[in-house]
């Protein structure tokens, strides 16, 4: 056996991640928001359909997937949240969060000011004095009823608006949609840019490489789906995707499964 980190491409489920995480905040968000960002993912969640836990995707550079866990909602909490736009808004930025966190060794510092085109700064976890250490830049966006095409759509629109703002840190974009649920990370080079514990040896020096539209483009448009019993992978709407469905990308899904001969999505044969 192998000895790896929590980075298994192997692991048939999902690692666990609970919203109640969120409620210890983070250098830059209160215990008391970081619980509200919890509260509103759970109401969307819950609106959504889905019981607790739940199978989430994320897709772009890495797929992985999570089983996302959250505590039952009150009646108070879903009328506080009754404009579920206002919900997914602040659920988005709780998930994107709780991703942050798992996917690298990053935390939220601060809240950026509205205009500078990105939501939040990060740094890094063990940063004695994180308000001086910025290392990239978040934009979040959330999505309560979407599908893979949407989700890529808001990426785009998201990596346009974080090219345009100044400064040289890297930008994440996370996209985050509850129906599926599903989650799309991107750019795709700089969790190992930027965590010194996954670089490998050809990726590591790229930290103030500000990041580019073409990238996340040329990463984000292979999606398929898996099941979370199968052993096929599917394209979206294929009839074997009525129980579950989990986002990856193309280039993941063909380690661990094969193609669907019902849909016969994409192969990477084809895409070169
Ligand atoms: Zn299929």
């Amino acid at each position: 056996m192998v000895a790896t980190d929590h980075v298994s491409p192997d692991r048939p489920s999902g690692e666990h991640l609970h919203l109640k995480a969120l409620r210890t905040g983070a250098p830059g968000i209160t215990p008391e928001l970081g619980a509200t960002f919890g509260q509103a993912a759970s109401v969307c969640l819950e609106d959504r359909g889905h019981s607790i836990p739940v199978m989430t995707g994320v897709i772009g550079d890495v797929s992985r997937t999570f089983l996302l866990a959250w505590d039952k909602t009150t009646a108070q909490a879903r009328r506080t949240w009754n404009d579920l736009q206002w919900a997914t808004e602040f659920g988005a930025y709780g998930i994107a969060t709780l991703l942050v966190h798992a996917l690298t060794d990053l935390t939220v510092m601060k809240r950026s000011c509205k205009g500078t085109g990105f939501d939040f700064c990060l740094c890094a976890k063990d940063d004695e004095q994180p308000l001086f250490q910025g290392k990239a830049r978040l934009e979040v966006s959330g999505i309560l009823d979407g599908d893979s095409t949407l989700l890529q759509a808001r990426a785009r629109q998201k990596l346009r608006q974080t090219a345009v703002s100044n400064g040289t840190l890297p930008a994440y974009v996370i996209v985050v949609e509850f129906s599926e649920p599903c989650s799309l990370c991107s750019p795709p080079k700089l969790p190992e840019a930027i965590t010194k514990t996954k670089a490998s040896p050809d990726t590591g020096a790229k930290l103030s490489e500000p990041s580019t539209v073409p990238s996340v483009e040329a990463k984000v448009d292979s999606i398929v789906y898996v099941t979370r019993t199968g052993s096929k992978y599917h394209r979206a709407g294929c009839t074997s995707l009525s129980k579950s469905q989990i986002p990856m990308t193309l280039s993941e899904a063909v380690k661990r499964y094969a193609p669907c001969s019902i849909c016969k999505p994409p192969t990477l044969d084809e895409k070169k």
